[in-house]
């Protein structure tokens, strides 16, 4: 099988903060069209690990996306590379609409002034987005006034107009309505086809329900990895979360 250029290749990272191994020799290899779950209890090292493939964490051993190596190089470096990460909180900017915020990650050129002025053409990326985020009927709403869920929805819209080709995001379903959790997961769906998707997640009904595969983290290492049902059916895991 050959493999397309957009994939993520963990071997051996390790993160150490004063002789603490939070993240201790782990490898994995996510494939573009793949929606990765990375579970494990509370400081199983998974932020340091999203951490240490944005440039945030200073990590040894190797992190490749496609051929080129991330480690050692600077977060803005990273980012342009087409690395996009989310947060829990999300980092729109509340006092701009949602049109606004697109325009600004995407990086149109215009100045703030220019902003603000009635527009009369949207760039086709930004239409797209819009649609594909499920806000195209928010354009003129203040990201401020948007539900918790739609301000996550644009901040991946915000990933996707920078053109980010892996997704990394931090519990995304944290604090939604059931059905914006639904909407969520299709929206993962369709934006994962053709990207590299690593979902750190607590919620397991949603893990569930719209993992391909999941890595499951426990004291800086791999535990375990495979299918939903493969890493539940797997002792080590199960021993993990009941001893929690
Ligand atoms: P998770 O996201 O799985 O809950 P973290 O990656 O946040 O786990 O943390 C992994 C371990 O590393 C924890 O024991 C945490 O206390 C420790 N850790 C994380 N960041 C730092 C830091 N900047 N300095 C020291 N220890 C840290």
């Amino acid at each position: 099988m050959s493999m397309t250029a957009d994939y993520l290749e963990l071997s051996d990272v390790r993160v150490t903060f004063d002789g603490f191994r939070a993240v201790d020799g782990v490898s994995m290899t996510v494939l573009q069209g793949d929606l990765r779950f990375l579970i494990g209890p509370n400081g199983a090292g998974k932020t340091t690990l999203v951490d240490a493939i944005t440039g945030l964490a200073p990590a040894t051993g190797s992190i490749r996306f496609g051929t080129t190596e991330l480690i050692g190089r600077k977060v803005h470096k990273i980012a342009r590379l087409g690395i996009g990460r989310t947060f829990q909180t999300a980092s729109v900017f509340e006092e701009l609409t949602v049109l606004q915020n697109l325009d600004i990650a995407a990086g149109s050129g215009r100045g703030p002034l220019t902003l603000l002025r009635a527009r009369t053409s949207v760039p086709a990326v930004v239409e797209e987005t819009l649609e594909t985020v499920g806000l195209a009927a928010h354009v003129g709403r203040k990201a401020g006034e948007l539900s918790h869920g739609q301000k996550q929805w644009l901040e991946i819209g915000m990933l996707l107009v920078q053109n980010s080709r892996v997704l990394l995001l931090d519990e995304p379903v944290a604090g939604m309505s059931g059905e914006e959790r639904e909407q969520t997961g299709a929206l993962l769906r369709r934006v994962g086809a053709d990207r590299t998707v690593v979902v750190v997640e607590h919620d397991m009904d949603f893990m569930r329900t719209f993992a391909d595969s999941v890595t499951v983290l426990h004291a800086g290492t791999v535990l375990s990895e495979g299918s939903v049902a493969q890493v539940q059916a797997d002792q080590r895991v199960q021993e993990v979360y009941l001893g929690e």
